[in-house]
């Protein structure tokens, strides 16, 4: 019988997914196989469904048709589909940022109860930065008039988003000329859409500078407001411990999930499970608590700022209902398979979506909004706490304990580690002693051994005296592998070891959320700011190694965009056209100062990323 190593390395999920089939379950793996072999055309880009004369395809072996019936190749069809993949990812981003931008509107006008201004230092600084004044006015005042500024930001009556001012002179100089600055974050994407019409722009260059500043709209943009307002309101995150993996499911408790991207929902659950009156609930249902645990980036936000235990990432999901420990999985959108609905009717947890623009199959509706939000958390607690009488203890399994973790190294975080500025850092990469920094971030991929992309490619890089920075499901792969606690350091070679040991703090840092590669951004660029060159000229370099999202497509074009190197390690579809494989493998060098690799084996990809950085290194005449 299989052990289930090939399909992960974490045991929790091997022993999971060993039950999920013994109880009848179809997971993502499954479904993969059943898939196989999949479409070769997909794969390569030159299938095309944009008008009804269509679907059309090009044979890639030059035998059959070159061209759709509109005319469109090969390399206009792969560069149409690539820009619309960077526009769904910079959509979904920059409409998770919108719904803060909504709740900070609300909270200063005093209609979201339950919502307030945590931070009110950085509603003051981005307030300034916005150019909106904050003497003598309430911090209500400011959060509407912000969030009143950064709606501008989202139209036309910008020549460019207010953001992009964080980047160094030199990259916004080359943005310049071009022509890649976002005007609006919602005008880009809206534009691509245009473009990618049929006969619109037909030109697969042209097409890809448009997709490369849809990509830095959601960077600069719709990323970087998400991540900004979310400490707003609900705090700049500080490194503490936390746990991870399904071990931190408690046998005991009424268990809570909270799934998908926005800490808007999850935060007023939280409240409610903190309220005496639901634990004392829960205690009168035969539960020792209620315990709150997070999946994906909706957990990655909880786990930032309160320590939240985490669950899992993206291919944990289903595996999580199969515990049959859990009472209620709360979503928002983003990332959430629609077959958990399906894997949840085998088992007693009930599922709630919450979002207007995300329902699913078999999960009950409960629609939040700044308004209801604490009402509506409160009654889904509630009938969690209830559901904990229909648990059937004989299915319950929960296959390992948990594994300590730490978390919360928002930017303020890091330099307030490094006593308050970022030169301590700058000096220990000009001594050699950290040789640079690596950004290892994105999915699981069932196409990849579940975290062995991740683990193995960070373990290799910190190693090598590279700082990485983790965002997304990366975060729990490394976590659950005990890379990010103090003690990993021993796991990193000699000058990261020495100064992870003075600081305290793990070789591979916990960052947040996806929206929070902004983080990652902004430090790239104050770095460059504090030293006086380009980001293209940093010892930088960037991954995702089992990425599979839209929106991990658009991370990796703004990080190539802002000058950073990125290796992924799942094939984009592109290899259809040579031309734009061609330009996104090594052209891009030429225009952007960075460019991608595409690399399936996490060693040799660390290897790659090493090299850059040494190269890097070398132009700058530092110490290799
Ligand atoms: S846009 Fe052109 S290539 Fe695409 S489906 Fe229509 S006719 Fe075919
Ligand atoms: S890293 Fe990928 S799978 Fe994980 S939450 Fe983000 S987009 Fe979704």
């Amino acid at each position: 019988m299989s052990d289930y190593k090939e399909y992960s390395i974490c045991k929790d999920a091997q022993l999971t997914l060993k039950k999920a089939h013994e109880d009848g379950v179809e997971t993502a793996w499954d479904r993969l196989k059943k898939q196989e072999p999949q479409c070769g055309y997909c794969e390569l880009g030159v299938s095309c469904r944009i008008c009804v004369m269509g679907p059309c395809r090009i044979d890639p072996f030059g035998e059959g048709p070159q061209r759709g019936v509109c005319g469109a190749d090969a390399d206009i069809i792969v560069a149409r589909n690539l820009a619309r993949m960077i526009a769904s990812g910079a959509a979904s981003h920059s409409d998770h940022g919108r719904d803060l931008v909504e709740v900070l509107y609300k909270v200063g006008l005093g209609k979201a109860p339950g919502y307030t201004i945590k931070d009110p230092e950085k509603l003051k600084r981005i307030a300034t930065e916005y150019g909106v004044p904050t003497a003598d006015l309430s911090n209500e005042e400011i959060a509407k008039r912000l969030a009143e500024a950064i709606m501008e930001d989202y139209g036309m009556k910008k020549e460019r988003i207010t953001f992009i001012s964080r980047a160094p002179r030199q990259r916004i100089e080359l943005w310049e000329k071009l022509r890649v600055i976002p005007r609006g974050i919602d005008r880009e994407t809206s534009e691509i859409m245009h473009r990618t019409h049929m006969g619109v722009d037909n030109d697969y260059v042209s097409l890809l500078l448009a997709a490369v500043r849809n990509s830095l709209s959601d960077g600069y943009g719709g990323s970087m407001v998400g991540t900004e307002l979310s400490d707003i309101i609900f705090g700049t995150p500080k490194p503490g411990m936390s746990e991870v993996n399904l071990g931190v499911l408690k046998e005991d408790q009424v268990n809570i999930m909270v799934h998908g991207h926005s800490p808007v929902v999850s935060e007023m659950v939280g409240l409610a499970v903190n309220d005496k009156e639901m634990v004392a609930l829960a205690k009168s249902k035969g539960a020792a608590g209620i315990n709150l645990a997070g999946l994906c980036c909706t957990g990655n936000e909880l786990m930032m700022r309160w320590k939240i235990p985490m669950a899992g990432n993206h291919l944990m999901t289903e595996l999580t209902i199969v515990t049959g420990a859990v009472e209620s999985i709360i979503v928002d959108y983003q990332c959430i398979m629609p077959s958990l609905g399906q894997v949840a009717q085998c088992y007693h947890t009930k599922l709630y979506s919450t979002s207007d623009k995300a329902k699913f199959p078999f999960m009950e509706h409960v629609e939040f909004t700044p308004e209801n939000a604490k009402a509506q958390a409160y009654r889904i607690v509630k009938e969690s706490i209830e559901n904990f009488t229909r648990r059937n203890k004989l299915k319950v399994y929960i296959p390992v304990a948990p594994v300590k973790t730490m978390s919360g190294f928002s930017v303020e975080a890091i330099v307030g580690a490094l006593g308050g500025s970022l030169t301590p850092l700058i000096d220990a990469i000009k001594a050699g002693k950290i040789k640079g920094a690596a950004g290892v971030v994105g999915c699981n991929n069932p196409k990849i051994k579940q975290d062995y992309g991740h683990v193995e490619l960070i373990k290799r890089l910190i190693a090598n005296d590279i700082l990485v920075l983790t965002t997304g499901c990366a975060n729990v792969a490394a976590g659950k592998a005990g890379l990010q606690v103090p003690e990993a350091k021993e796991m990193a070679g000699p000058g990261l070891k020495e100064i992870c040991g003075l600081l305290g703090i793990p070789p591979s840092l916990h960052v947040g959320s996806c929206v929070d590669n902004s983080r990652i951004v902004v430090i790239a660029c104050a770095l460059a700011n504090a030293i006086g060159v380009d980001i293209a000229q940093l010892p930088l370099a960037a991954a995702a190694p089992e990425w599979y999202s839209e929106k991990a497509a658009t991370i990796a074009f703004y990080a190539v965009a802002s000058g950073i190197f990125t290796v992924l390690g799942v094939m984009p579809p592109i290899l259809g056209s040579k031309k734009v494989a061609e330009l996104a493998t090594s052209g891009l060098n030429n225009v952007l100062g960075a460019c991608f690799a595409v690399e399936p084996d996490p060693i040799k990809a660390a290897d790659l990323m090493k090299n850059h950085i040494v190269d890097k290194r070398k132009k700058l005449g530092l110490p290799i």
